[in-house]
């Protein structure tokens, strides 16, 4: 349960995939406290076996190459921990804490400060006196019989919620808090187990395509209710277009148009199309359509699809997290719209507030009757772009949408398709 050394031999794909699906599935329901509703296999889930760690092991590489899937993974794991101490028997326990000690002292880094504690923490807990009591049924809950100490930054979780005492740096660990300490540890343990693999692991995902194959899986698993519902895709965009707020339908328009967008536009209508439901492999033959017709804008564009393909291939995964950083970039909201209008070439912005309003009636008149634009643009100011956005929602909403307030491009399209947010 507190694994270190990972396990050696071969594991065929498919046998991996379900081990880390399952482990996935069974963290995220511990997680929303409905564990007891995890109908997989719990073959996968049998504490010390090789599938739990192949699970384990896997998705602590899988998680240490992207900031969202390790923040998300350290809290379930540390819970499924918790969880596994919780119901532990004394001798398991006793197995546990020997372990821990004999593995660490194998590592070479035991000079690493987390090491040298949890080594110091599990021979303490392990001392026999010490160990009889803990097990013991009348342990009391706030017991101080025995202490130890540990440095304050290697338990942040338990100095923030006060549940220890700080002296000199140090925080006093009464044995009634053995659990949390090997919690906290555990938690801290993994973070810094994460971080210094994390350049090898990119290298290991980013050449190995089964790896490439469960990342981008266990990804889109996790983080897709994130990127709202929406459901453009390639073959619908330009009838989904017409749900899009005018300054992402304006963007549609002028890729479809010209065939290329600058920088910034071409940045915030991407993002603005992965939040709206669009996959990644309907992303890269969207820009791949267009990229690859001869540009029709007065600038003098150079980017062509052909010559260029890897560059557009790897920024749009960038975009959806799968490479660089791997971060989950958001689409911007409507104040960044407004006020980042970055140069004279930039075709984005607030169209109720950057453009001409020629330009504006052109747009609107798409989708508006001649009445219903002169309405629209009576009450349009630069001012309060996003009042004559309402409004031009309100002209299109079938629905009762009198209090709707717009305050972002992917909230404005996903209120019209009626998605969650
Ligand atoms: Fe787009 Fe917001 Fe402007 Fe509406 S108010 S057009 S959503 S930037």
């Amino acid at each position: 349960m507190f694994y270190i050394k990972a396990p050696t031999g071969q594991v065929s794909l498919h046998v991996l995939e379900k081990c880390i699906l399952a482990r996935l599935e069974y963290l995220q329901l511990l997680y929303q406290a409905k564990a007891h509703e995890f109908d997989g296999n719990f073959e996968y889930l049998l504490e010390n076996s090789v599938y739990d760690k192949i699970g384990h092991f896997s998705l602590r590489l899988l998680a240490s190459v992207s900031h969202d899937l390790c923040n998300y993974w350290i809290v379930r794991e540390t819970l499924l921990f918790q969880n596994r101490l919780h119901h532990i028997l004394p001798r398991q326990l006793y197995r546990l804490l020997r372990r821990i000690v004999c593995q660490l002292r194998l590592l070479a880094d035991t000079k690493k400060l987390i090491n040298r504690t949890l080594i110091d923490i599990c021979i303490f807990l392990s001392n026999q006196s010490v160990f009889k009591h803990i097990v013991s049924k009348d342990h009391k809950k706030n017991c101080n019989c025995f202490h130890t100490k540990v440095r304050f930054e290697l338990v942040p979780d338990l100095i923030k919620e006060r549940k220890l005492n700080l002296n000199a740096g140090y925080a006093i660990v009464y044995c009634s808090k053995w659990k949390e300490i090997l919690s906290s540890l555990f938690s801290t343990y993994m973070t810094t187990e994460l971080i210094s693999m994390k350049s090898k692991a990119k290298h290991t995902i980013n050449h190995d395509a089964r790896f490439d194959y469960l990342y981008q899986k266990i990804y889109y698993k996790i983080f897709k209710k994130n990127y709202g519902h929406g459901r453009v895709t390639i073959d619908n965009i330009d009838i989904e277009s017409k749900n899009f707020p005018l300054c992402m339908q304006h963007l549609h328009k002028k890729l479809r148009n010209t065939h290329r967008l600058s920088h910034y536009a071409r940045l915030h209508y991407s993002l603005f199309l992965k939040e709206s439901g669009m996959v990644l492999q309907d992303a890269i033959s969207y820009w791949k359509e267009e990229y690859s017709k001869p540009h029709s804008c007065s600038s003098l564009c150079s980017h062509h699809w052909q010559s260029n393909e890897r560059k557009f291939v790897y920024s749009i995964r960038h975009l959806y997290g799968l490479e660089g950083s791997r971060k989950n970039y958001k689409s911007p909201n409507c104040e960044f719209m407004c006020t980042n209008f970055s140069s004279p070439m930039y075709e984005g912005g607030c169209p109720f507030k950057n453009f001409d309003i020629n330009i504006v009636k052109k747009l609107l008149s798409s989708s508006l009757s001649d009445d219903q634009v002169t309405k629209l643009l009576n009450i349009t100011s630069p001012q309060n772009p996003q009042i004559a956005c309402a409004e031009y929602f309100k002209i299109l909403d079938q629905r009762n949408s009198d209090n709707i307030v717009i305050n972002s491009p992917l909230q404005y399209y996903l209120t019209m398709v009626n998605a969650e947010h």
